[in-house]
Formats: C-alpha cells, sequence, structure tokens
C-alpha cells in the first residue's frame, strides 16, 4: 500500500529533531496500520528515539490519543489532514496523499458531467482538485472549490462529519476519491446528487441513498415508544458535544422520558448492552449512528432524528448531523 501514497517522512524526522524529542507516538488509522512497524522502525533507525504506537483506534484527526501523549515528546498521526479548529499541543498530523492518478477516471465520466459542479474529496485527494478543475475548464466546465469551516483544512476537502466545502451554489456534486462513505454524507447533507469518480478501481457510480434513508426511517419509527434514552458523550477531543448531550437530556426529560448521559471513548455495542434503555441518541461521531449502527441493543439516533421522534422538528426538516 505504501507506494500509492506519499508520506512526508523527512518533514517528520525535522520536527523530532527540533523538538530534541526522545519518545515519539504514532498513531495510524486502520488502512495504514500494517506499514506502523516499518514507518516506527525507519523514524527509529533515522533518529535514535523510542517509538510507541497506538494501538487505539484512530477514526479521524478527531481522534487524537491523549493518553499516548501524556507517555510521549511529540506525536505524529498518519493519513489524516488536521481539524484546524482542534489544537493538541505536540501533535502533528501526516498526510497520505495518493500518487494514483486521476484523470483517467475523469475523462471516463466526461459525457455525463454538467457544466457546473462542485468538486470535493478527501485528504488522500484534495491536492488533484485544482488539476481536475483545469481539465474540466479545458472541456467547457466549471468546476466549484469551496472553502469549508473551521473544521477543514483544504478547499473542497469533506470529512464524514462536515460538508461545508461542498459550494452551496452547485446543484450535484463529483466527489474524487475511494468508497462510498463520504460522497454519501454529502448526497444526504446537501440533498443533491453526488457522483463518484474512484481513481483507483477507474469506476464512476452514485452512492445508495435510498437505502441509508430507509434505514434512518426504521431507526426513527422503532424509537417512538421510548421512555428510556441513553445520551452518548465522546471523550474523543473531536467528537466531544457534551453541551447538546445536556440540552438533549432537558429536551427529553421535558417530554416525560428518563434520560442518561453515557460518556465513553469507543462507541460499541457490548459497551452499551448492559445498559436496559429503548434508544440511544449518539452526539459522538455522527457516523456512528447513521453507517456503524448494527449490532447496538436498541436504535441509535442522531440528535436531529430524536427531535423527530419526540415531536419537536418534522421529517421534511431533517438535517443531516454534522460537527
Ligand atoms: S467525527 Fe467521525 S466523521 Fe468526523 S472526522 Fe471524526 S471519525 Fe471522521
Amino acid at each position: 500500500m505504501l507506494e500509492e501514497y506519499d508520506f512526508d517522512l523527512s518533514h517528520v524526522t525535522s520536527l523530532i529533531k527540533e523538538k530534541h524529542a526522545k519518545v515519539v507516538g504514532l498513531q495510524f488509522p486502520d488502512g495504514f496500520r500494517r506499514e506502523a512497524l516499518r514507518i516506527s522502525g525507519e523514524i527509529s533507525q533515522n533518529t535514535g528515539v523510542r517509538c510507541v504506537i497506538s494501538a487505539n483506534s484512530c477514526f479521524g484527526a478527531c481522534d487524537v490519543d491523549t493518553g499516548l501523549l501524556k507517555s510521549a515528546d511529540i506525536m505524529f498521526q498518519f493519513g489524516h489532514a488536521e481539524i484546524p479548529n482542534i489544537t493538541v499541543a505536540d501533535t502533528h498530523f501526516i498526510e497520505a496523499r495518493s500518487l494514483t492518478p486521476v484523470l483517467p477516471v475523469i475523462k471516463q465520466a466526461i459525457s455525463e458531467i454538467p457544466d457546473h459542479i462542485g468538486l470535493i474529496s478527501t485528504a488522500q485527494f484534495v491536492h488533484t482538485l485544482t488539476d481536475v478543475q483545469k481539465y474540466l475548464a479545458d472541456h467547457g466546465i466549471t468546476g466549484v472549490i469551496h472553502h469549508g469551516d473551521k473544521r477543514i483544512a483544504y478547499p473542497g476537502l469533506v470529512l464524514g462529519c462536515n460538508f461545508s466545502a461542498a459550494a452551496p451554489n452547485c446543484d450535484e456534486y463529483l466527489y474524487i476519491g475511494t468508497g462510498d462513505f463520504h460522497a454519501l454524507g454529502v448526497a444526504l447533507a446537501t440533498k443533491k446528487p453526488v457522483r463518484i469518480v474512484d481513481p483507483v478501481i477507474e469506476e464512476v457510480r452514485m452512492p445508495d441513498v435510498d437505502r441509508m434513508l430507509r434505514k434512518r426511517c426504521a431507526a426513527i419509527e422503532r424509537s417512538l415508544d421510548a421512555q428510556a434514552i441513553g445520551v452518548i458523550v465522546s471523550t474523543k477531543i473531536g467528537q466531544c458535544r457534551k453541551e447538546l448531550a445536556f440540552d438533549l437530556c432537558a429536551m427529553a426529560e421535558a417530554h416525560g422520558m428518563n434520560a442518561h448521559i453515557l460518556m465513553m471513548d469507543l462507541v460499541t455495542p457490548d459497551a452499551l448492552r448492559a445498559f436496559n434503555l429503548d434508544a440511544f441518541v449518539n452526539t459522538a461521531c455522527p457516523r456512528i449512528a447513521t453507517d456503524g449502527s448494527a449490532g447496538f441493543p436498541a436504535p441509535m439516533l442522531t440528535p436531529v432524528e430524536f427531535e423527530v421522534v419526540i415531536g419537536e422538528r418534522r421529517w421534511n426538516d431533517m438535517v443531516f448531523d454534522e460537527i
């Protein structure tokens, strides 16, 4: 996998030397974890430091291993762009830019692309957006690259929980990247079509929005008689929405429900199984409710879906949960 990406290990070496670090913490998301030992070995060899690899979750730049950071002089999280409005001292984000060319699949899709379209991507391909924009312009198409909010490091970058870089003045989006996860989020958040152009498997496709909406509708219906709810709050630094959780509890109580706040790091079915609750409302990573709720002992709702359940919001006014 490593040869497909550009990790800037020379930058890592410079930062370690600058800091005179002796113990270095390393975090890898699942996709890069198999390279952890090799990268750790290379860093130790280049700098003489002791590396400590986090074996905890690393879902995004929201998920900094603050426990490991207490034992390290400096920490590097690989594979994610920083979230600018979260600052953690001595933590650096080492992006993994894909070296896979994107224009072959854009050429394949060109006849289907409308004259005006928003361009979006993830940290692995966001550096290609200006080249895509130029290529589209040569074919008479305006590709719009929009600046997101304070959670977004680059124009056109989308996270699974933040789609503010999807230009509001576009009726359709072109997502350059792999998987359906981000494109599905944009389609649900904007209620507009998103075309995925996947440079790795050279495929053009659309995410399955209807399937997700059916699942969310079912979760809401199963929660309509709920009397006791658990409101989940994350301890992860970039996922913690404590104030929202308190507000949701107060709202539930005003509707005659019993509400309990559950604070946790990793939100898993096993961790919640012992609580005898009718529904959960998730204020941690929004995608836990929408994409990862299978196997939980009770329906898992987003905060907005919970408002629909208690009649504080109409189904038609539902919006996708974003941080
Ligand atoms: S909150 Fe969830 S979707 Fe957002 S960056 Fe973190 S892991 Fe990704």
